[in-house]
């Protein structure tokens, strides 16, 4: 391809809500441009990326004996209704009526469609097991799409589904598709690190995420230093602190703390430690009031609480409510003497917390003294893991390591689901007993234009874009220093002949543009070798080869230039 026909328009300046190195690079180098909110364009250098990564994909699933078809995006209601999610997705779904005023979505993911079919066409447990895939468009209306691609409300998925006679036939699938999945992203040129996830709204108990570890990653991973632990921190597990010591109980008292409002300035002014406040949080769960308690210098993790309670939709109670409840206003909660009874959970840590002190349910007042056993039990407290992990909390798994903070972008998930969406739809086989049986399920998805982000997230410098050699749009840019030189640009067109007779992708800039400005450009577009060409390297009858990444440059003979590239490109990706 010849830059002066290539479309690929690039920008000096990107829009100041580009935050993150590949939101401004897609944007600047010209792969892609926006037209609404999370929505883009890809452009031509774009789409080969995707290509790119979507062979790989399609590879892998076919190697682990997944087929592919394609569904269709618009799905109708009564589908999303038989499992109860035509509610619980809420605002995220993009929804839309015919002229018949009959009601569809545009698929955010596919279980229902995929159920359908197969609970459709299979019979028998012979048919069993089976796995489906397809690579297409989804559709989700996220509250903050940001960050370019990562964070779209169109994007591009791989959405696998299994469908299984048992747990054990299951539990073998899933082990091969977390294979695959290692194996697309390892070569892809990602480091992705498979976590311990939350399995969240879809269903389903057993999940890993592959994180694709970036500092401007949104997802936060807990890891151990000493064994292989690792969860997404909505998942990673706190164990309860060791019993503490058994002073004696002091009585509660209520005490006076003006315009004391965080849980340092309260701690400064009682004489305490953060560790000895409670914070008493409110919630609705449900719609439904509760409260749950954590130590001062812990968070609430509000995917335990969900999950402890089986709750879909758990917020923060509103200051009215609040109000209601604790009859003072807000930031005085505490367990004690509250206006209605409502349930209560305690994290762990808070129970073994001493010489405790609340939120008083009066402005400027807390109780000192709260002895958790004394004070809380006969409230009908019930504890749990109910907070954040934090940095240095001792591992969950092998109790010697301590835990480390991470950020991570969630490039793939993988689940088990069980029978839940089997169930709902009536995806169901015969036994060899000829008894009706429950197909198990599992679902495995990947985000392919996410992961061309996360790519650059990881393979980027101040100067542009170094893609991975696997994905990259072409391999090998020819820049000439002159192309008006006649010498310069017959040695051009010889060198990308030959390149393209050996298959090579290649690039040749034929623009009339000084040769600062080309360089820029190939710095930004991020080609993996980039082959310069002028008078000078000419003179010794030589090529000047160029490695985007690290930036090493080698002299080669005119006429070694294309087997030296092949090579190169060849052991690249081995
Ligand atoms: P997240 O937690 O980031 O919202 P998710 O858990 O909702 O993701 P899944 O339903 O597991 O995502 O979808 C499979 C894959 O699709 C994710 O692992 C991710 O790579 C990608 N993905 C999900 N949402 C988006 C989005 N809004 N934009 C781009 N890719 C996405
Ligand atoms: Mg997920």
């Amino acid at each position: 391809m010849r830059m002066s026909e290539l479309f690929a328009p690039t920008l000096r300046e990107v829009p100041a809500e580009a935050e993150i190195a590949s939101h401004k690079l897609l944007l600047r180098a010209g792969y892609m441009r926006k037209l609404a909110g999370g929505i883009y364009t890809y452009l031509p250098l774009a789409i080969r990326v995707l290509q790119k990564i979507e062979a790989i994909i399609r590879e892998e699933m076919d190697r682990a004996g997944a087929q592919e078809l394609l569904m269709p995006i618009v799905q109708p209601r009564e589908l999303w209704e038989k499992t109860g999610r035509w509610d619980v997705y809420g605002e995220e779904m993009f929804r839309l009526q015919d002229r018949h005023k009959r009601e569809f979505c545009l698929g955010p993911t596919h279980e229902e469609l995929i159920t359908s079919i197969v609970a459709q066409e299979i019979r028998s447990y012979r048919q069993l097991p089976v796995a489906l895939y397809q690579i297409q468009n989804k559709y989700r209306d996220e509250i903050r799409p940001r960050f370019g691609l990562m964070r779209a409300r169109e994007f591009i998925m791989k959405d696998a589904y299994s469908f299984h006679r048992n747990e054990e036939s299951l539990d073998e699938y899933y082990r091969r598709m977390y294979e695959a999945y290692a194996r697309v992203f390892a070569r892809v040129g990602l480091s992705a690190r498979p976590v311990e996830a939350d399995s969240g709204a879809i269903g389903g108990n057993i999940s890993h995420e592959f994180m694709a570890l970036a500092p401007s990653g949104e997802a936060e991973i807990a890891y151990c230093t000493n064994c292989d632990y690792a969860a997404n921190v909505e998942r990673a597990e706190a164990l309860p602190p060791p019993a503490g010591g058994e002073s004696e109980a002091q009585p509660l008292e209520a005490v006076d703390t003006p315009d004391k409002h965080t849980v340092e300035e309260v701690a400064a002014f009682l004489g305490v430690e953060p560790q000895q406040l409670i914070k008493t949080m409110l919630y609705l769960a449900d719609g439904e009031p509760i409260a749950v308690l954590v130590r001062g210098d812990h968070e609430v993790n509000e995917v335990k609480v969900a999950n402890l309670l089986g709750a879909t939709n758990l917020t923060l109670a509103d200051p009215d409510t609040i109000r209601r409840i604790t009859g003072a206003p807000v930031g005085f909660a505490g367990p004690i003497g509250l206006k209605e009874e409502i349930p209560f959970y305690a994290d762990h840590a808070v129970m073994a917390v001493e010489r405790g002190v609340v939120g008083g349910n009066k402005k400027d007042t807390h109780l000192i003294n709260l002895d958790p056993k004394r004070d809380l039990e006969p409230l009908g407290v019930k504890a749990a893991d109910l907070r954040l992990v934090v940095e240095g909390d001792s591992c969950p798994r092998c109790r010697e390591g301590k835990l480390q903070l991470a950020r991570g972008i969630e490039v793939g998930q993988v689940f088990k689901l069980g029978t839940k969406y089997s169930e709902a739809i009536g995806a169901v086989y015969l036994d060899e007993e000829g008894k009706t049986q429950t197909m198990v399920m599992g679902c495995y998805g990947i985000g392919v234009s996410r992961t061309m982000a996360a790519a650059i997230e990881q393979n980027h410098d101040e100067f542009g874009i170094c893609w991975p050699v696997a994905i990259a749009p072409y391999q090998v840019l020819i820049v000439p220093i002159n192309w008006q030189d006649e010498e310069s640009r017959a040695a051009c067109e010889k060198l990308y002949a030959e390149l393209e007779a050996r298959g090579i992708e290649v690039l040749l800039d034929d623009r009339n543009e000084r040769a600062g400005v080309k360089f820029k450009d190939a710095d930004l577009i991020g080609i993996p070798l980039r082959v310069t060409i002028g008078s000078k390297t000419l003179a010794q009858n030589a090529v000047e080869i160029k490695v985007r990444k690290g930036g090493k440059m080698e002299l080669v003979g005119i006429d070694e230039a294309a087997g030296w590239l092949e090579n190169w490109l060849r052991e690249a990706q081995t």
